[in-house]
């Protein structure tokens, strides 16, 4: 695997167009349905307008993972989670998802970089040398091959966690799929008053001071994001670029 084929994949998920066959103005008229919808209500709704089998939906079974996984239980018991496995991830997060399975009755798929590629980057240890080019593989090039299938990619960023995530609307093209971020406009008060009015378990490092939480290479404790790509100007993994 050289960066230069890692690059190639990049560019060739960059595209003008989307699976779903969405115009600017069909998207904005979406947005402008959803935003005056409640949270619960865009998920309802999302099924209304889409074929489910069309609806991706990844977690990444961080820190408050249980608030968008638990609504989606609630309002679409049978949709497919896809989780990331980096190979990476810290014990806590694998048991975290185990149990959230178990709570919510999820559907969870694991989705991982070829063994070959993965093994690269462990021995050349690329985290410490390029984070971008260890994110594309274990991450983005496994999402992009299964992107093909789905119409709409479900995540639960919020505007306040980076300065990157303060831009983004309810529904985007991006890279040639349509992203639907239903929690955009949530602010972290009402999103801990959900988990708590539901007393929705938290990550298990949460309560070591991790808020935002990866791989273990690149991630230490810290509030939001901070501790992810320590010393680094890197907030983004690539996915949601
Ligand atoms: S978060 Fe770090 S270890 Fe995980 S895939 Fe990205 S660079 Fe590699």
């Amino acid at each position: 695997m050289s960066k230069s084929n890692a690059a190639a994949v990049e560019q060739s998920i960059s595209s003008d167009s989307n699976s779903a066959g969405l115009s600017a103005e069909d998207i904005k008229a979406l947005n402008d349905k959803y935003y005056s919808l409640d949270i619960e209500a865009r998920i309802q709704e999302l099924y209304k307008d889409f074929s489910q089998d069309k609806v991706m939906l990844t977690s990444s079974f961080a820190a408050t993972s249980a608030y968008l996984l638990h609504i989606f239980s609630r309002f679409a018991p049978n949709q497919k989670v896809y989780f990331i496995d980096t190979g990476f991830h810290f014990p806590d997060t694998l048991a975290y998802k185990e149990k959230l399975t178990k709570m919510f009755n999820l559907k969870v798929e694991d989705v991982r970089a070829e063994a070959w590629k993965h093994e690269y980057t462990v021995k050349d240890e690329t985290w410490k040398t390029d984070p971008d080019f260890c994110c594309s593989i274990n991450k983005v090039e496994p999402l992009y091959n299964l992107q093909g299938r789905y119409d709409i990619w479900v995540s639960g960023l919020m505007r306040w966690q980076t300065e990157h995530r303060a831009t983004l609307d309810i529904f985007e093209e991006r890279n040639g799929i349509i992203k639907f971020y239903p929690l955009v406009d949530v602010s972290k008060e009402e999103r801990d008053l959900y988990i708590k009015e539901h007393d929705l378990p938290f990550h298990p490092l949460v309560a070591q001071g991790y808020s935002s939480i990866g791989c273990t290479h690149c991630t230490k404790p810290g509030d939001d994001r901070s501790g992810r790509w320590n010393n680094s100007p890197k907030t983004e993994c690539g996915l949601h670029l």
